[in-house]
């Protein structure tokens, strides 16, 4: 059975990079892109029912989010403990832990958000068994990779382009964040990253906002993130200071994880993609010491894979 019933798009497939210019500062305009999901009655129920927001953990970066009647998947991850993945060019990595939940008992998802095109966010059992109607916002590199696995679904974003989602009285806006997947030099090599900015709003209900990392060190661009998007709520960070060729350092280590939550000043941060392969090099207790030595403890909460953290939208 397809994990998501029926989804209308309201818009064609744009070019997400020829309107860019038209972004400006905050609040992010549309770059032209929308997506309707049909507002199903559970849905609302769940909506009505819960005003808050949950983050579930299922491991490497791996998240459900929900929020409004809304189920977000980002970077599927479901293969299993002593699995490998293909890094490109002939680079392989066995992964050390098992996801949360198997693949085939993810509840409905409505989107999926993908940093970017690499095994350990979009592996080969994923590319075998999600359904191929499922949304998958990403780069536009990463979308041609889906397209040519049959993915009818795709949402392209440029850094900054925004994606409006909306079902029901829940609104969403995605927004495309800078990353950088290594060194210069290495960068080139690698597939193009993004971070995501997402901004939840219901009719009558405070705001909540979240940016994912995705698989980036912090370098420049990264400043510009918090004068676009101020008070961000919750942070969700791809840690595991991953090392390509046992040396050249592709994301952020613990200490990176802290310069972040100092630059982007999330209101509270969760650490994620830091265990769960032989290429992730910085175990969880780099960031512990480094978020305790910056006196951040009261800031993050750590989830181990399976568990929820539950937020509240903004007071405003
Ligand atoms: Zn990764």
């Amino acid at each position: 059975m397809p994990l998501l019933a029926a989804v209308v798009l309201a818009a064609p497939l744009a070019s997400a990079a020829q309107d860019s210019a038209l972004v400006t500062a905050a609040p992010p305009s549309s770059t032209g892109q929308s997506l309707n999901l049909p507002a199903d009655a559970a849905a609302a129920a769940t909506a009505a029912e819960d005003q808050n927001g949950s983050v579930t953990f299922i491991g490497t970066a791996t998240v459900l989010i929900r929020y409004g009647g809304m189920t977000i998947l980002t970077d599927p991850n479901f293969l299993h403990k002593g699995d490998h993945v293909q890094l490109g060019y002939g680079l392989t990595s066995e992964r050390l832990t098992e996801p949360a939940i198997p693949i085939e008992a993810l509840p409905p998802v409505d989107l999926v958000i993908l940093s970017h095109f690499h095994g350990d966010h979009f592996d080969q059992l994923v590319q075998e068994k999600l359904p191929r109607t499922i949304p998958v916002v990403t780069t536009p590199q990463s979308a041609v990779a889906l397209e040519n696995l049959g993915f009818a679904k795709r949402y392209p974003l440029a850094t900054w382009d925004t994606l409006v989602v909306t079902k029901g009285q829940t609104v969403l806006r995605i927004s495309a964040m800078p990353g950088r997947h290594g060194p210069p030099i290495l960068a080139g090599l690698l597939p193009s990253v993004m971070g995501s900015m997402l901004d939840f709003s219901s009719a009558g209900k405070p705001d909540y906002r979240m940016y994912i990392s995705g698989d980036t060190l912090v370098y420049e661009d990264i400043k510009e993130i918090p004068q676009r998007f101020p008070e961000v709520d919750l942070a969700l960070l791809h840690l595991g200071g991953t090392r390509i060729l046992g040396v050249m350092k592709v994301t952020m280590d613990g200490a990176d994880g802290v310069r972040m939550m100092q630059l982007v000043a999330p209101r509270h941060a969760i650490p994620i993609h830091f265990n769960d392969y032989t290429v992730y090099k910085s175990p969880l207790s780099d960031f512990e010491q480094a978020v305790k030595a910056a006196e951040l403890q009261n800031r993050v909460t750590y989830l181990k894979h399976g568990e929820t953290y539950r937020f509240e939208p903004r007071e405003k």
